[in-house]
């Protein structure tokens, strides 16, 4: 058993130096959290990932190669590559995750090699995987990946992350219909898709339902291969080895040069990646104006601002860097004189002793991204001060200011505000900084980045052994509920009308049971060893109707109402918001003619089974939100049934109403039948051993077994029946 990591970058580089091969291990997060997990674990690494070296080097070098794991560089053709990267990457995906839509520059090629890349990388996990290892992707270069991979080894435990932001619905729909789906799909093809926040884990799971019609319950999503689990798993870093460094002799060294050179000074400091997602010129305008409101700055205090080269190869990064140093040379040249300069810059990386001096010499860290899916510099900068000073000033737009709670809290377009949070930040009392410090370093501490990937694993498995929960009825399995079902004392069935018993029809009034189910119903309720009820969501008098004259109990509306002898109401409550629903359902029945509105005593309910499918679909989203928004504060459940939103009244519950009225009473065996949201309230009723709750169809589910049809819920019922009559049976009766 191993972990298999797939990321774009490599965590080691390979050059030449002097004719000789020089590995450099990157010190990222990811890396030394897989390694600690492997170490902990026992697990071994193997990680694949984007060469950025030559294939003939790797193969001369990879014997010498200093890491604790399996190193699988994948060498992709270099056009190839640049679409892939470049293109499809980051000039559509980081632009559009990132609410940059009008930066993508969008293009089919770029769309092919990305597809062609996932395929590649998808093979090369393919040929490296063995039953038992675990599989984990990370980041937007790989969207489609976790599909690829699934299809190969339908078995596998693939867990997914994503390391930016995840956009809204609104966002994500402008990508042609065929790459939406692609990328959806993908990233459905994991058991764990993880994401920095649960807005981001919104979004998503908005996307596959709006998109690709797929509902989730509980972030929970049965697929016919596999369970997928989505949420949210805040990246995080290595707190001890940022607190630890204070005190490296190196970086106290450099700390006194730092401080040295701007003795009398206050320093704000930056440090980010190349990125018009940064919100780099706003923060320079910002400290512009904060210069200009509070004059008895100037000469106080300096802006170190550095910014890491990144995809320099694209447009939009060439663009930014020249605007970003336009403004720099503005404000220096306007506002600085002969003896100050107010911004100094870098444009170059920093060792990380130097970063360190860097966050431990600073008064303010001022970091204004526009959009960033964590901000890692933020949470760094706190965990280095281990002097428990400094002030963090920090965007709401970086995913890490929902955990960063004692940060100073701006808008990044609001640079009146962040000039005005500048100069209360320089006279922030030591003792508040150090109050706000010790609160976000507890956090961090124990939110570093080993729990992050602790968690993420440990919930990958945890997913994956759930995909055995729901057994196909069959076999043994059927053959064991049978012999119970023929040794049980007194016996118990619970059975969903439509979609269990009855195939769905184009209009409600069209399903109706025939002769063979009246029939089946009818010998099963007459054994009386066996209680038979229809737990149902159609009307009292529908069921009347159709099974008022069988030997079995009946209850209508959900739960809504019971018959034994007498039909039994157990609401007595007038439905106030019953009028609402209908008014707003009957309009969207007025426009789109096809769909129509069911009012039953206890709900009203919107069909829309004849509409186009998608539209169908689209609209139903659409009326949930609305009906969400109408009934805050009513006593009411909304239900996204199949083909059919319903509004019913909380106690019209087929759980709560079978747990008053028919459970609990002596039976030895209860079997409740079922394919819908509404049976899922009473299958969670079900959980002792001689309960055994059967999924009808596809979907998500809590049931301990699955049939697949209609007609195999008859094909069973028959068999009990044939079971009922056994010498078995007999032999208990007498
Ligand atoms: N960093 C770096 N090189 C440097 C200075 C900093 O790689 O010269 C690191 C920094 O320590 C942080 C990361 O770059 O860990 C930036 O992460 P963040 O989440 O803030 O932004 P991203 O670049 O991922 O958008």
């Amino acid at each position: 058993m191993k972990i298999i990591t797939v990321s774009y970058r490599l965590p080691v580089s390979l050059k030449k130096e002097n004719r000789k091969p020089v590995f450099r291990q990157s010190d990222g997060g990811l890396a030394t959290a897989l390694l600690s997990y492997s170490e902990k674990s026992g697990y071994p690494l193997t990680w694949i990932g984007v060469a950025d070296f030559d294939e003939s080097l790797w193969k001369k070098a990879k014997k010498e190669c200093p890491v604790d794991f399996e190193l699988e560089p994948v060498f992709l053709d270099k056009h190839v590559n640049r679409r892939f990267y470049g293109g499809f990457s980051n000039s559509i995906l980081w632009a559009l995750f990132h609410y940059f839509p009008s930066f993508i520059e969008y293009s089919e090629e770029d769309f092919e090699a990305y597809k062609t890349v996932n395929d590649v990388i998808a093979q090369k996990i393919d040929e490296i995987y063995k039953p038992g290892d675990i599989i984990w992707i990370h980041d937007y270069h790989f969207l489609g990946l976790p599909a690829l991979v699934r299809k190969r080894q339908p078995k596998a435990p693939v867990g997914f992350f994503l390391h930016i932001p995840f956009p809204d619905f609104e966002m994500f729909r402008i990508l042609p219909d065929r790459t939406r789906r692609y990328l959806l799909e993908g990233i459905l093809g994991s058991n764990l898709a993880g994401f920095h926040t649960w807005d981001d884990t919104i979004h998503f799971s908005e996307c596959i339902e709006k998109i690709l019609g797929i509902t989730h319950r509980n972030f929970f999503i049965d697929r016919e291969t596999h369970h997928v689990q989505m949420g949210a798993f805040p990246i995080s870093i290595d707190f001890n080895k940022f607190h630890n460094a204070y005190y490296h002799e190196n970086v106290v060294r450099l700390r006194e040069e730092i401080r040295g050179l701007y003795e009398e000074k206050k320093i704000i400091f930056s440090v980010d990646r190349l990125d018009y997602t940064k919100g780099v010129n706003n923060r320079l305008n910002a400290f512009e104006n904060f210069l200009i409101k509070y004059p008895e700055w100037r000469e106080k205090v300096v802006f170190l601002l550095i910014i890491i080269p990144s995809r320099e190869g694209i447009g939009k990064y060439k663009e930014r860097k020249r605007m970003i140093e336009l403004n720099i040379s503005r404000i220096n040249g306007t506002l600085g004189n002969y003896k100050w300069t107010p911004v100094v810059y870098q444009y170059q990386p920093v060792n990380f002793d130097k970063l360190i001096a860097l966050y431990t010499s600073a008064d303010i860290a001022l970091i204004t991204p526009i959009r960033d899916g964590m901000n890692l510099v933020a949470k760094e900068y706190v965990a280095s001060r281990r002097d428990k000073r400094g002030v963090l000033i920090l965007s709401i737009m970086a995913g890490a200011a929902k955990e960063l709670q004692e940060a100073i809290a701006i808008n990044p377009l609001d640079t009146l505000l962040i000039s005005d949070m500048i100069a209360n930040a320089l006279v922030m009392d030591s003792s508040e900084q150090e109050a706000r410090m010790e609160k976000m370093q507890k956090y961090l501490r124990k939110y570093d980045v080993t729990f992050w990937a602790n968690d993420f694993l440990r919930t990958i498995e945890e997913v994956y052994r759930k995909d055995t929960h729901t057994l196909d009825l069959d076999g043994i399995q059927k053959e064991n509920l049978l012999k119970k079902f023929s040794k049980a004392g007194k016996r118990l069935l619970l059975l969903d009308l439509d979609g269990t018993l009855i195939p769905f029809k184009s209009r409600p009034e069209l399903a109706v049971p025939d002769q063979e189910l009246l029939d089946l119903l009818k010998k099963l309720g007459q054994d009386p060893k066996t209680d038979v009820w229809i737990i149902s969501g159609r009307s009292r008098d529908f069921l009347e109707k159709w099974f008022g004259d069988l030997p079995i109990g009946l209850v209508a509306e959900h739960g809504g109402y019971i018959r034994y002898d007498e039909w039994e109401s157990v609401i007595q409550e007038e439905l106030g918001w019953k009028n609402k629903v209908t008014e707003i359902m009957q309009k969207y029945t007025d426009i789109h003619s096809e769909s129509l509105v069911e009012i039953k005593e206890f709900g009203v309910a919107w069909h829309y089974r004849q509409l186009n499918e998608e539209r169908g679909f689209l609209l139903s989203r659409e009326l949930l939100g609305l009906l969400k928004s109408h009934l805050f504060n009513a006593p009411v459940q909304v239900i996204d049934g199949k083909k059919v939103i319903e509004v019913k009244h909380f106690l019209a519950h087929k759980g709560t109403t079978c747990r008053n009225y028919i459970l609990g009473r002596g039976h030895d065996l209860i079997i409740a039948f079922g394919d819908d949201k509404t049976d899922e309230d009473l299958f969670e009723w079900l959980t002792g051993e001689n309960e055994i709750s059967v999924k009808v169809g596809r979907g998500s589910t809590v049931a301990k077994y699955r049939v697949e049809s209609v007609s195999k819920v008859h094909e069973v019922l028959e068999e009990l029946y044939a079971r009922s009559l056994s010498p078995a049976s007999v032999v208990i009766n007498k």
